[in-house]
């Protein structure tokens, strides 16, 4: 008998919450859109480290795509999401549909100003807001003690760590570590769309993020060497289009200009075909890329 409860309603959802609470249970939260590789399945570990009943919720929200992006093609795949939700430990699976999350005359968003302006927010003006807008309701649907995003989005954890403490959420948000794949290429599900030439070509991300962490640590701290560090093994990369690379402060996203610190981060967004993909690494400590 299946021990994961599958809930697609708000009232289902909110009578589950309750009883747990009655119960002084901590409510994780593993929000996501579905299509479950194992960087979703070690925020679910991590959440089930930091919770005693872990909610993972199911939701493309169309919201978070712009008018040419993926939206129709993103995949989907909600049987063998239930399949590895369960195999992970976690207690519930909210799967809402558009009409619970968007009802009819929905007019409020959420923004979160400044972070949301530089990086994927230049090439992707109503990415962030829309993940904002998800996420309030999301929160305000399950109301967790504790929700864990992954470094993976680092852009979006900021964002998302800013509104909760803009906004009086009340919830811990943890960061979990990007998984990636043997080659060092960050498992996304988007990674699904590469032919195999695009996937070998793909794992230039992580070569470059190595590439600069490997000349900091020997010494290298200046901003402008260590972007063209990055810069040339993206441009090695025949398939491969920058869409961004740049360095900023890991808290404050702002750019860094000068002298480069071990906690800045470097941060790629580079199209492979038609597929964009993005990444992002400390310039020291400690880091998957090792
Ligand atoms: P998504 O389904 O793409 O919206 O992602 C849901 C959550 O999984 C977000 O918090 C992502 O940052 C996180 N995530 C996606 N890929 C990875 C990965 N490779 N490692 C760790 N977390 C990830």
């Amino acid at each position: 008998m299946s021990s994961l409860m599958v809930l697609a309603t708000l009232d289902a959802l909110r009578q589950q919450v309750k009883a747990w609470k009655q119960q002084s249970l901590k409510i994780g939260f593993v929000p996501t859109m579905g299509y479950l590789h194992d960087g979703h399945l070690s925020l679910i570990h991590l959440a089930l480290e930091h919770s005693d009943r872990v909610i993972v919720s199911v939701y493309v929200n169309p919201t978070q795509f712009g008018p040419n992006e993926d939206l129709a093609q993103y995949p989907r795949d909600l049987e063998g999401d239930q399949a590895k939700i369960e195999q992970a430990g976690a207690h519930a699976l909210f799967y809402p549909d558009d009409a619970i999350m968007y009802p009819d005359n929905a007019q409020t968003f959420v923004n979160v100003k400044n972070l949301s302006r530089p990086l994927c927010g230049e090439d992707r003006p109503v990415h962030f807001e829309g993940v904002a807008t998800v996420v309030t309701k999301l929160f305000n649907a399950v109301r967790p003690d504790v929700a864990v995003f992954g470094k993976k989005d680092y852009q979006q954890l900021q964002i998302i760590r800013q509104m909760t403490q803009d906004l009086l959420f009340g919830i811990e948000i943890v960061g979990g570590a990007i998984v990636r794949e043997s080659d060092g290429l960050a498992m996304s599900s988007r990674n699904a769309y590469l032919n195999p030439e695009q996937r070998q070509a793909a794992a230039c991300l992580s070569r470059a993020l190595r590439t600069v962490r490997q000349a900091f640590s020997s010494g290298t701290h200046s901003a402008d060497e260590l972007l063209q560090a990055a810069k040339y093994v993206i441009a090695e990369e025949s398939l491969a289009q920058p869409q961004y690379i740049e360095l900023r402060n890991s808290t404050t996203l702002e750019t860094i200009t000068e002298e480069a610190q071990a906690s800045d981060r470097m941060f790629l967004a580079v199209r492979v075909g038609s597929t964009r993909l993005i990444d992002n690494a400390p310039l020291a400590g400690p880091c998957e890329l090792d």
